[in-house]
């Protein structure tokens, strides 16, 4: 039976393609762009992470944890990675919720179940599931079976890409997939390896070889204020899309929401000061697109 990590599953989403969808994150990441609002979704094995601001240093997570993984250091629990199994019975233990366990196998059968719950919203909304991450073609094999589960029941399928993956697995999702969500953070090379830790060229192949084979490509642009916001680099992305026959970009302002998780998984947020678009440079983004002949859309 196939199985993946799956990082959440989210239920009435309306910000991952048509109409009200189920989106499912599978854990992993080639990526890790400093923006990240998911910083927990990157590694791509389950693992505990620890909230030191809700902790009550009340010590139950030790005495629940059967391989004694967890010591203490001035009242503050420490987890030693080479001892624990991620089996999560310490963050079932704690009272506060400082402990959690991100990300659980799951396998197709059990994910479905799941997403064939809210069966009666997708037909009303022309809604259905998507796949996103972390990278959802970082698990391709789980990828394709989840895929082939829901066309098999009907249900239009998306998936959220950054494009960083093997061709061959994105060729073989592209069968099984109505719309594609792909990301393009940056047009130059080597400031996109600054921003996300990789360079663009496999990214920018992919997207021209899926743009040959497969015609229901929406662009997604996070807008980074001083990053990648420069009018020279959003019409460069503009003109491929129109080079590419790609008709829709949606422009994904930047926030600044996730950044309190980063000291949860021992990172630290590095954009601590950005400051998220106005309204008014978001409208001005969009009509320059728009001058492209591009349908564009603010959001998700
Ligand atoms: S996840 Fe399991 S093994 Fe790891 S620290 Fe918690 S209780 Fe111990
Ligand atoms: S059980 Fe939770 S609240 Fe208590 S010490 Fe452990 S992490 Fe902190």
């Amino acid at each position: 039976m196939t199985s993946g990590i799956v990082f959440d599953i989210q239920r009435f989403s309306t910000h991952d393609g048509p109409g009200i969808r189920t989106t499912v994150f599978l854990k992993g990441c080639p990526l890790s762009c400093l923006w990240c609002h998911n910083p927990e979704s990157k590694q791509a094995e389950p693992a505990v992470v620890y909230d030191t601001a809700k902790c009550l240093r009340c010590g139950l997570c030790a005495k629940a944890c059967l391989q004694g993984a967890i010591s203490f250091d001035k009242g503050i629990p420490t987890l030693d990675s080479n001892r624990c199994v991620v089996c999560g019975r310490c963050s079932k233990r704690c009272p506060a919720e400082a402990l959690e366990l991100v990300g659980r196998e799951m396998t197709v059968v059990e994910v479905l179940a799941e997403i064939e719950k809210d069966r009666v919203f997708y037909d009303e909304s022309g809604g259905g599931v998507t796949v996103s991450g972390g990278e959802p073609l970082i698990q391709p094999e789980f990828l394709c079976a989840l895929l082939q589960g829901c066309r098999q029941r009907g249900i239009h399928t998306t998936v959220d890409t950054c494009g960083h993956a093997q061709w061959q697995a994105m060729a073989k999702v592209s069968e099984l997939t109505d719309v594609f969500l792909y990301d393009i953070k940056h047009m130059d090379s080597s400031k996109h390896h600054e921003f996300t830790g990789v360079s663009n060229e496999l990214i920018l192949e992919n997207l021209k070889c899926l743009s040959r084979i497969h015609h229901g490509i929406i662009l997604r642009l996070p807008i980074i204020p001083g990053l990648n916001d420069d009018l020279e680099n959003l019409l460069m992305t503009g003109r491929l899309a129109v080079d590419l026959g790609i008709s829709q970009v949606h422009l994904l302002p930047y926030h600044g929401i996730g950044a309190d998780k980063y000291t949860r998984v021992g990172e630290v947020y590095r954009l601590p000061e950005l400051v998220a678009p106005s309204p008014l440079r978001m409208e001005q983004i969009a009509a320059e697109l728009r001058t492209l002949g591009l349908k564009v859309k603010i959001g998700g």
